[in-house]
């Protein structure tokens, strides 16, 4: 199938197999690389942990499946792929990396994340203890050694004495089993495995199945580059909602301004129950007057159309809630 690359970083190849039973290395050529930690995925959660271990003096490795940084950011490199975090909290909050890194706007898509993750490595130098295209199929805990034993499809091994798993949420594809797919004729791609260099679409006939974030985002930046000669279809099961971006684009000057603010920024994200500039309201659902609500959502809806995402305004069940978070 052209453009899919089946089960490339299913992460749950971990086995109760006795590290006894095999030889450092499966092919009995290369003996384990002994560490002090394993992590796995280098992502920002990866990158940032490789960078606190190191400073705290461990012997750590990054084992990554991808051929570069970035983890979610690397994979998924479809049309209209971007950030919807509130500017600037979706970033790392070290000084030494954000001083001389500027954003272009509010919501960078992700050809710019890929850039930031190259500032951060040379920032942090995170590549030289990262060993790319090596996916982890196993790891096992021997008890007598106290060390995990890790494995990865490339015959690598690795012994450590932790072993962090940062895998995110969407390591593991979903692949429909649809009739007919195998023998389709026609390109076929997954937004999480998608060429970096681009896929050509000008005249020719597309669709697009699914309409959550991501077959929204490809199927506008999609309909722009089509042209009159092509043909684009979205395939829709449950209708959903979109809200405006309300992008912001950004100067350097007031990035230089606003980085004065951000140790205050970072901070204040421990006060809130997502880690976001945002927060949980549920009195002014309840209790507040009509005006003082729709003033929470006039804020809300300027953070990406956020009054609709219902864990931020109510407990989901409350359809009169609901109902007028959507009327807004
Ligand atoms: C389009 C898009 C927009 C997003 N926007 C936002 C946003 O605005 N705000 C927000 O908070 N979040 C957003 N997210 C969620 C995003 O996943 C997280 O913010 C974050 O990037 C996750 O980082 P991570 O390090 O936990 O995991 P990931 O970035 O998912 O990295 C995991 C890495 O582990 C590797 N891996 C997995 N299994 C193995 C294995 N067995 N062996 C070796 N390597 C393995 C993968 O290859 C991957 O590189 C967005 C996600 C997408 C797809």
């Amino acid at each position: 199938m052209p453009g899919m690359q089946r089960d490339m970083a299913d992460a749950h190849g971990r086995t109760n197999g006795n590290i006894g039973d095999r030889a450092d290395s499966p092919n009995g050529v290369e003996p384990a690389e002994t560490l002090d930690v394993v992590v796995v995925g280098a992502g920002f959660a990866g990158v940032y942990l490789l960078h606190k271990l190191r400073k705290a003096g461990f012997n750590t490795k990054i084992i990554e499946a991808g051929a570069g940084l970035g983890g979610i950011w690397w994979w998924n490199a479809y049309p209209g792929a971007r950030v919807d975090s509130q500017y600037p909290i979706y970033a790392l909050s070290l000084p030494e990396v954000y001083e001389d890194w500027n954003w272009s706007s509010h919501y960078p898509d992700h050809v710019e994340l890929r850039a930031y993750f190259e500032h951060i490595d040379k920032k942090l130098q995170i590549k030289k203890d990262t060993v790319f295209n090596n996916k982890v199929v196993r790891a096992t805990f021997d008890e007598s050694e106290d060390m995990w034993f890790i494995e990865c499809d490339t015959g690598r091994t690795f012994k450590a004495r932790h072993f962090i798993a940062c895998l995110g949420f969407a390591a593991k594809r979903h692949f429909p089993d649809w009739e007919g797919l195998d023998s389709f004729q026609g390109e076929i791609h997954h937004s999480s495995f998608w060429p970096h260099e681009g896929v050509d679409v000008r005249g020719k006939r597309c669709g697009v199945v699914g309409t959550g974030a991501t077959g929204v985002q490809i199927t506008q930046e999609w309909a722009r580059e089509i042209g009159e000669e092509g043909n684009l279809k979205m395939f829709q099961r449950t209708p959903n909602l979109a809200c405006p971006m309300n992008q912001v684009f950004l100067t350097e000057e007031e990035q230089k301004k606003d980085k004065e603010t951000y140790p205050e920024l970072f901070n204040q994200r421990w006060q809130n129950y997502n880690g976001f500039l945002y927060q949980y309201r549920p009195e002014m659902m309840f209790e507040a007057s009509e005006m003082d609500r729709n003033e929470l959502f006039d804020t809300l809806w300027k953070m990406v159309g956020r009054p609709l995402e219902p864990h931020l305004i109510e407990p989901l069940s409350d359809m009169e809630i609901r109902r007028a978070a959507s009327d807004f």
